[in-house]
């Protein structure tokens, strides 16, 4: 199943609940624009390379849109269309004032220079920057890209339309970013997981965490668990995934990947298993930070984590979803799970429009009390009305779009 399809089973089977119409449906799924753009570099070889980018704005009737942009091979115009969709809703479910967007470049970035990066994101910039702007629709980071191809972005971007550090997020704190913007989404998955295992009268101590994925999510939700008391019993990233029951020791790992170009290869006093057994190990809680479509049909039946926090966006599959909620699984979806990305981008842009920097309390006490407040506000509506987290979450997003909507008028 493509990924549009399985974000459009999520929203229609909230949609059916909430007893929307046909119009509204059709209205509230189809993109506002989409956009696929040619770009030519020249690599580093002397060779051409054409390569194909993306930017699908979705639906903007509750502010500009935001939706972060993804370097990664499998991009395509249906991934982009889903993620931007899923952005909609999750700027709706956490409350700041947003629609959603999503941006993409069909390309493998480790395999690129940082020349030929630079000038991927410098031509892409040149291609979409005149329906791109800090009240129009503000890209970030997502998969693949980070603060220093939101600078390019930026950079280029201001060669068009002058000063404008708003027009992106996600940017390094030296050049208008913002102070735990990086840590953000990862903070944001840790805050939850605490919020959610107290709720059920659990403790952190007694808690063993596998975490799939040791990029900037992954990790920074690794480093604020086991700050926090969890066990983190296994990670992985792109080498393999490591284990240890007594919990890893995630400051040694952290400083292992810094060491050794981001990867895990050699992380000593763990064992190495695959990444198989650790969607399937034996945990509190799994936590998939890393590529979407991971918890499958095929693999759903051998999950025992009672609790899956998704950290990356449409990690599991809408059949294996099904199979889940049949076995009580409790399962806190992407677009209130990792939603703390987005929320404090939202503190970066209005400190850039400010002009004032709030510093890093400022902002960790505000994503804390924004992924309360949001986290709250789903767990009683999916306690009242009976249903899952994630349909309380879309049934929430998909209200909130659907007022504006129709407050605005639509003439
Ligand atoms: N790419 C992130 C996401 O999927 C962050 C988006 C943003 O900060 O605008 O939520």
């Amino acid at each position: 199943m493509k990924a549009y399809e399985a974000t459009q089973i999520y929203f229609n089977r909230a949609a059916d609940l909430m007893d929307l119409s046909d119009n509204m449906r059709r209205l509230l799924s189809i993109s506002s624009r989409e956009i696929q753009v040619q770009i030519p570099v020249e690599l580093d070889n002397g060779e051409i390379a054409t390569f194909v980018g993306y930017r699908v704005q979705h639906d903007d009737a509750r502010g500009p849109m935001k939706g972060g942009l993804r370097y990664h091979p499998a991009v395509d115009l249906d991934e982009v269309r889903a993620l931007a969709t899923l952005m909609t809703w999750k700027t709706a479910v956490v409350n700041i004032p947003y629609g959603g967007a999503k941006g993409g470049v069909a390309i493998d970035p480790r395999t690129h220079s940082p020349r030929e990066l630079e000038l991927i994101t410098r031509k892409f910039v040149d291609q979409i920057h005149d329906v791109i702007g800090p009240d129009t629709d503000i890209p970030a980071p997502d998969m693949g890209t980070g603060a220093q191809e939101m600078a390019w972005f930026l950079n280029q971007y201001e060669k068009y339309h002058g000063y404008s550090p708003a027009c992106v997020t996600g940017k390094p704190v030296e050049l208008h970013g913002a102070e735990g913007r990086e840590e953000a989404t990862g903070r944001g998955v840790g805050i939850l997981a605490f919020k959610l295992i107290s709720r059920l009268g659990r403790k952190p101590a007694k808690t063993r965490v596998a975490i799939q994925g040791f990029g900037n999510v992954g990790s920074f939700a690794a480093a604020f668990l086991a700050e926090s008391d969890f066990k983190v019993v296994a990670i992985s990233d792109i080498s393999g995934a490591y284990f240890r029951a007594e919990g890893i020791d995630i400051s040694a790992a952290l400083r292992h990947a810094r060491e050794n170009r981001g990867v895990l290869e050699g992380l000593a006093a763990t064992e190495k298993i695959t990444n198989a057994e650790l969607l399937e190990a034996d945990v509190d809680v799994l936590i998939p930070a890393a590529l979407g479509g991971v918890i499958t049909e095929e693999n759903a039946p051998r999950i025992k984590a009672p609790i899956i926090i998704e950290a990356a966006n449409g990690p599991i599959t809408p059949g294996a979803d099904a199979m889940l909620h049949d076995r009580e699984t409790l399962v806190l979806p992407d677009i209130l799970a990792n939603a703390g990305g987005v929320t404090v981008s939202y503190f970066e842009w209005v400190q850039n429009r400010q002009h004032y920097n709030w510093g890093i309390s400022r902002v960790r006490q505000e994503l804390d009390r924004v992924m309360s407040e949001s986290f709250e506000r789903v767990w009683e509506l999916s306690q009242e009305r009976g249903v899952s987290l994630r349909t309380a979450a879309y049934i929430i997003g998909i209200g909130r779009v659907g007022r504006a909507t129709v407050l605005g008028g639509i003439r």
